[in-house]
């Protein structure tokens, strides 16, 4: 999609027309080896997975025919054993799929090693990537402590190495690694080191806020224990205004947008993610955006996504969404579409 394509995507997406989406968010599983606190998918009850030929019965219909960047998140998708069919599920169904993302935590090295081999071995080399996202939430006894687990931090960066290790062995494949940060109490001193580790590496590093929600989070109970103070967000102000004129524009947007909430304002765009992304749960169901709570009522096994997609019900939650949830939200979805003209125009996204 070229710039232009993407512009007319953002004005008249859900005004004139319900586009089919481009991004594609599947959570193979929501078990977890680690225990982090500002999360409480690990402590969930779990949910029935998706077997390959039913991943498939479902993105296989024609209705995904405009994905060009899917995503593997969870829970942490290692664990599922069978990541290599899931990978060649997406590879046959999805013809215009450029980037297979992976979202993992780090932690077991090897088992996320191997699995990252067999996804590769999957995908087509001459037209499909794979990207990396490490969550990385503090350096040394941080991480540890966010994560839950000691030693969590000497795991991430053995599992750093080894994805360059794998970059080198596969030098004309795309493999990308990039680092996503969620800033919380634990870390608010650590914000610097965390970015400066990621630039030794050479990777991209997005941070978000810590949401608290009692949906795809499960961290309401935590509530008085995630929230920062005044204090610490001034701390996280003083950070971002420091980082957004390093930042290209899609990130400088994103970080512009924290500072505002963070400061009492709204969110001043749209975020398109509601009608560019469909999120499937390990269950099949749909998951309209992470902080919505209408999020069960749809299975994509038995209800096809293209009648649903387009329905008035689909509709109407997004139109609520749109105006109960985004003002305040300071998640990063969607942030390609959400630029103005001339970011688009300065080519940032
Ligand atoms: S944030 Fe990620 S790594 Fe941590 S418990 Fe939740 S799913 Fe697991
Ligand atoms: S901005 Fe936040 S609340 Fe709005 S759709 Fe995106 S993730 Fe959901």
């Amino acid at each position: 999609m070229n710039n232009l394509e993407r512009l007319t995507f953002y004005y008249l997406a859900g005004r004139l027309f319900i586009p089919l989406p481009r991004y594609l968010i599947y959570n193979p599983t929501l078990r977890c080896d680690l225990a982090c606190r500002h999360c409480g998918i690990w402590e969930a009850e779990k949910q029935k997975e998706l077997a390959p030929v039913d991943l498939k019965k479902i993105i296989q219909r024609k209705f995904f025919r405009k994905i060009d960047t899917a995503w593997l998140t969870g829970g942490e998708p290692s664990m599922r054993k069978d990541l290599k069919e899931l990978a060649a599920v997406f590879r046959d169904s999805l013809p215009g799929m450029r980037v297979l993302g992976i979202a993992s935590n780090g932690f077991a090295t090897e088992r996320i090693l191997a699995r990252l081999e067999e996804i590769l071995s999957e995908l087509d080399p001459t037209r499909q990537g794979l990207f990396v996202h490490l969550s990385l939430d503090g350096i040394g006894e941080v991480e540890d402590r966010i994560r839950g687990r000691v030693g969590a931090f000497a795991a991430l960066s053995e599992t750093v190495k080894g994805i360059n290790g794998l970059k080198k062995r596969y030098p004309a494949r795309k493999i990308e690694l990039g680092f996503n940060c969620v800033i919380q109490k634990q870390n608010v001193d650590q914000l610097e080191e965390i970015r400066k580790f990621a630039q030794d590496q050479g990777s991209s590093l997005t941070f978000n806020m810590v949401e608290i929600t009692d949906q795809y989070y499960c961290n309401q109970d935590r509530a008085g224990e995630l929230a920062l103070d005044q204090a610490e967000k001034e701390q996280v102000i003083i950070f971002l205004k420091r980082l957004i004129p390093q930042s290209g524009a899609a990130l400088s947007y994103q970080y512009r947008r924290m500072l505002a909430v963070l400061s009492g304002q709204k969110r001043d765009r749209r975020c398109l993610s509601l009608y560019s992304t469909l999120a499937i749960d390990a269950d099949g169901s749909w998951i309209p955006c992470p902080l919505c709570s209408e999020w069960k009522r749809v299975n994509f096994i038995s209800d096809p996504p293209e009648i649903f997609w387009k329905s008035k019900e689909a509709m109407e939650l997004r139109q609520r969404v749109e105006r109960e949830l985004c003002p305040e939200c300071m998640l990063s979805c969607s942030l390609g579409d959400s630029l103005s003209v001339p970011e688009f125009l300065r080519g940032g996204f």
